[in-house]
């Protein structure tokens, strides 16, 4: 009897151990090969090839992760950041220039500059939910400034990730850049390495260990986290067109955007007409069974998927609801909250103790619950009553209204009139604040993120100021010394 030998199974290509790959992009930074205009301008080039050479494969990954159409990947993933890269390749060398500085007159003569320089190595950690846009696009302003990277793609866009993986030593052959995939353990252990920058997109829960271990290497961070975006619809003149806006924003990638409205608020009188509007642009944008269109996207994982069914306990739901656990689907669901969320007069209306699930954490999904409110002001101190949010959207034709909103609240940003679309522009910054993060990015923002400004002050030898605040001093140069000082100029 003959025994034939096991086939041998063919083992996936081993990972590179963590500090392997940090140190090789330690080592590739500190060889300062990233340094010049040059190598910056041919890293961007590079980062945009991988993404224009590979759009196919990045639909699929991110169909296959988000059931997410090939029209709104290239909308929201892959044509925003190429964007982002073709922004920052044109102002570039302006950006990286160094600046002069002002020179008292008591300094004088002298010469300051700043000058912009890289950090060193950044380590990019990113979300599943726009798994190309939230890697990719701090990363061109990481490598736009000069520096190296280790990208950390989420394991719950597993597709996304394995090709990312796959793709960067292909069009990083020089170790600039480098990858690291997994969970919980393997971040864990990456933490644990030293960087000189963290820039992660996530959840403020995981926001709050990255800090943690940030500290122990006193590594400043970028935390882009999320919270709840609340609208206010004011008049109802323009409502159609706001209710489309509203619908398009919060439901496509199933509401699972950062900066997606998460709650309504428009006065009770309103409620009714809202309803109708969003019934019928729901329906323009995704027709009558959204599960049936190739454009409406389906939830990330079970987890997430019982989770969003749990936040439609104590709500009417008035639009939508249908929900399917197989297939991960739950319909575009506009849902309306008894007594808009009070319990009882003392009960916060949204945060931790709100009357109803839905109200009490981030939604990302699609559900969608309308609040009524007395007015705008109310509106105000609802907003104000809880952690300030990553974005706010007033719908108002009032500048007064307009007004009220900017000055009395915070948040990461406000966007009038529509929604999501202020990610879209590179010359502002994007980020939250307080809860809703720290720092920001996006262009020129970018660089200064992800660049420190270094004043470089030359003072000549000749003619020798400095001997007027030098002892032993001399009373009348005292005086002018004392004069100069103060003067502030
Ligand atoms: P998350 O914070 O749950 O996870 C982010 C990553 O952290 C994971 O991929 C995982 O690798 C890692 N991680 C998880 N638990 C960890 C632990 N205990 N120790 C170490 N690492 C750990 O976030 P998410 O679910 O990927 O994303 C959803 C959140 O991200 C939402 O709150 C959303 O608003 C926010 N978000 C913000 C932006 C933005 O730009 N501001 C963009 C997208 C998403």
């Amino acid at each position: 009897m003959t025994t034939s030998m096991p086939a041998t199974p063919r083992l996936p290509k081993a990972a590179a151990p963590i500090s392997r790959t940090v140190a090789d992009a330690r080592a590739r930074y500190d060889s300062g090969a990233t340094r010049p205009l040059a190598a910056r301008v041919r890293s961007l080039h590079a980062l945009r090839a991988m993404l224009t050479e590979n759009e196919p494969a990045f639909e699929a990954a991110l169909w296959s992760d988000l059931h997410k159409s090939p029209a709104e990947a290239q909308v929201t993933e892959i044509g925003v950041t190429i964007a982002e890269i073709n922004h920052t390749l044109r102002h570039l060398r302006r950006w990286a220039r160094p600046r002069r500085g002002p020179v008292p007159l008591a300094l004088l003569p002298g010469r300051a500059r700043l000058v912009p320089e890289p950090l060193g190595v950044v380590l990019v950690m990113s979300a599943w939910n726009y798994p190309v846009q939230v890697l990719l696009n701090p990363l061109a302003g990481v490598l736009a400034a000069g520096n190296t990277a280790v990208l950390k793609p989420s394991e719950l866009a597993p597709a996304t990730s394995a090709l990312v993986a796959r793709l960067v030593p292909r069009y990083f052959p020089d170790g600039a850049v480098g990858v690291v995939e997994g969970g919980v353990p393997e971040t864990t252990e990456l933490l644990r390495e030293h960087f000189d920058h963290i820039v992660f997109t996530g959840s403020g829960t995981v926001g709050r260990i990255v800090m943690r271990a940030a500290a122990e290497n006193l590594t400043p961070v970028t935390l882009e986290l999320g919270g709840k975006s609340p609208v206010w619809i004011d008049d109802d003149a323009g409502l159609r067109a706001a209710a489309r806006r509203l619908a398009w924003a919060k439901f496509t990638n199933a509401g699972q955007t950062c900066v997606a409205p998460d709650y309504v608020m428009t006065t009770p009188d309103r409620v009714p007409a809202l309803v109708d509007a969003l019934r019928d642009a729901i329906e323009d944008l995704w027709g009558t069974d959204p599960r049936a269109s190739e454009r409406y996207g389906r939830i990330v994982n079970e987890r997430q998927f019982d989770r969003l069914v749990g936040l439609l306990d104590g709500v009417e739901v008035v639009a939508g609801g249908e929900h399917d656990r197989g297939e991960r689907y739950v319909a575009p669901t506009v849902v309306t909250v008894p007594g808009g969320g009070r319990g009882d007069a003392a009960r916060p209306v949204v945060g931790p103790d709100a009357a109803v699930p839905v109200l009490r954490e981030e939604i990302f999904g699609p559900i969608l619950p309308i609040v009524p409110v007395a007015s705008a002001e109310e509106a105000v101190r609802v907003i104000n009553g809880w952690d300030k949010p990553l974005a706010l959207y007033v719908f108002t034709s009032s500048a007064r209204t307009r007004r009220l909103f900017e000055q009395r609240t915070s948040s990461g940003a406000v966007v009038h009139d529509a929604a999501l679309v202020h990610v879209a522009v590179p010359g502002l910054p994007f980020g939250g604040v307080g809860a809703s993060g720290m720092g920001a990015y996006h262009g020129a923002y970018s660089l200064r993120t992800f660049s420190h400004l270094k004043p470089v002050l030359s003072k000549p030898l000749r003619p020798d100021t400095l001997r007027l605040v030098q002892p032993p001093f001399a009373e009348r140069g005292l005086r002018l010394t004392r004069a100069l000082m103060r003067s502030g100029r």
